[in-house]
């Protein structure tokens, strides 16, 4: 048997489509949903008896998984459990506020054990001019289901920087997710995607500029560190001991197989995805992304970390120190406060985190 995997299993429906959004999602009846539930659990087959690998990580993203409702989840996870065989696995399902009678009890029952909710603002006027279909009476209806269901891994999904968004409301919603003990926290800067309606409109968005953005985004840090979430990724926050190990699997530069239109892979060090269509999907075939798995990418993804990259760890992946060029380009960094580096470590600070793009470019060179 070889090394436990992590499964990325996208469900594309969405009640509709909010503006800012470019994941592939569509619209769609209860037959059509069956049909893809059907080609999911096939897939699942397919690439389980292919592969002999347990999965250790099991993650339904999305679209919104909560639309297809719990039964057809269970389904799909059972499917996944008889042909890959879990390991400890932390089975997370993505669920929108919206969707008032999600049977969260019946997942907990099933092995389900974390939840990920996208909650994006505590604030209703945020979430309105978001164009999502909740409010923040349901999102706080929707943590405590989860909660009496028995679920205590549950993450919430943050935007900051979104239309008047200020340092008050953004404060309002870090309270609302620090009193409603969650264990998780995933705060990202909105991003206006190319060909996205938000992406239209831009200039009339009155979105605030980078330095504004920058002080929401070090504020939100600051406020959700006093709050007792560690920063452990650049947009990723959580109580001790509930980072998300699926997500860490990507950072860690780990394999895991993406099953879905627009899912990606990386599987014997090879790196793959689906098209963004269904036809794609049912077809099978999949878009050769060549190798992956050598140095730099891993360098690149473990950056993103707050505890950065460390020899140690690259010594037991590749079996050689980091080259020492690495090391000398994030030296001139660390004297304008963005890297901090040691002889064993590389790692950016708060400031470094915010501009990471940038800054790991420079390392990579
Ligand atoms: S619910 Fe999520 S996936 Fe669906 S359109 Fe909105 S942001 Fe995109």
């Amino acid at each position: 048997m070889n090394h436990p995997t992590g499964l990325y299993l996208h469900i594309p429906f969405c009640a509709g489509k909010c503006p800012y959004c470019d994941f592939y999602s569509v619209n769609a009846d209860e037959r059509s949903i069956d049909r893809y539930v059907n080609a999911l659990c096939k897939s699942i087959e397919h690439y389980g008896t292919m592969l002999n690998r347990k999965a250790d990580t099991v993650y339904f993203g999305g679209g919104t998984p909560s639309l297809i409702g719990a039964k057809r989840l269970s389904a799909v996870k059972a499917a996944a459990e008889e042909f890959f065989g879990f390991d400890n696995a932390e089975i997370t399902v993505e669920v929108n506020p919206s969707k008032q009678d999600f049977d969260f009890e019946l997942l907990h029952k099933n092995g389900f054990n974390r939840i990920s909710i996208g909650l994006q603002s505590a604030n209703d006027n945020e979430l309105h001019l978001l164009s999502r279909q909740h409010d923040i009476r349901q999102a706080d209806r929707c943590i405590t289901s989860a909660q009496a269901a028995g679920f205590d891994n549950i993450s919430l999904d943050l935007m900051i920087a979104t239309p008047q968004q200020t340092k008050d409301s953004l404060m309002r919603s870090i309270e609302f997710c620090a009193e409603h003990n969650v264990q998780h926290i995933s705060a990202y800067l909105l991003k206006v995607e190319e060909g996205t309606p938000y992406c239209q409109i831009r200039s009339s968005l009155n979105l605030p500029n980078d330095d504004e953005q920058a002080e929401m985004y070090l504020f939100a840090c600051e406020k959700l560190t006093e709050y007792g979430f560690h920063q452990y990724e650049i947009s990723n926050f959580s109580k001790p001991g509930f980072e998300s190990r699926h997500n860490l699997k990507y950072w860690h530069d780990e394999e895991y197989l993406g099953l879905g239109p627009s899912a990606h892979s990386f599987v014997n060090g090879k790196r793959f995805y689906y098209e963004r269509s269904f036809d794609a999907f049912y077809s099978g075939k999949t878009v050769d992304d060549g190798t992956g798995g050598d140095t730099e990418e891993w360098i690149l993804l473990g950056l993103r970390l707050s505890e950065g990259i460390q020899n140690s760890r690259f010594k037991e992946r590749f079996h050689t120190d980091i080259p020492k060029k690495y090391f000398e380009r994030a030296k001139s960094l660390e004297k304008i406060g963005l890297v901090t580096v040691s002889n064993e470590h590389i790692s950016l600070t708060e400031k470094g985190l915010l501009v990471s793009n940038a800054v790991i470019a420079q390392i990579l060179d």
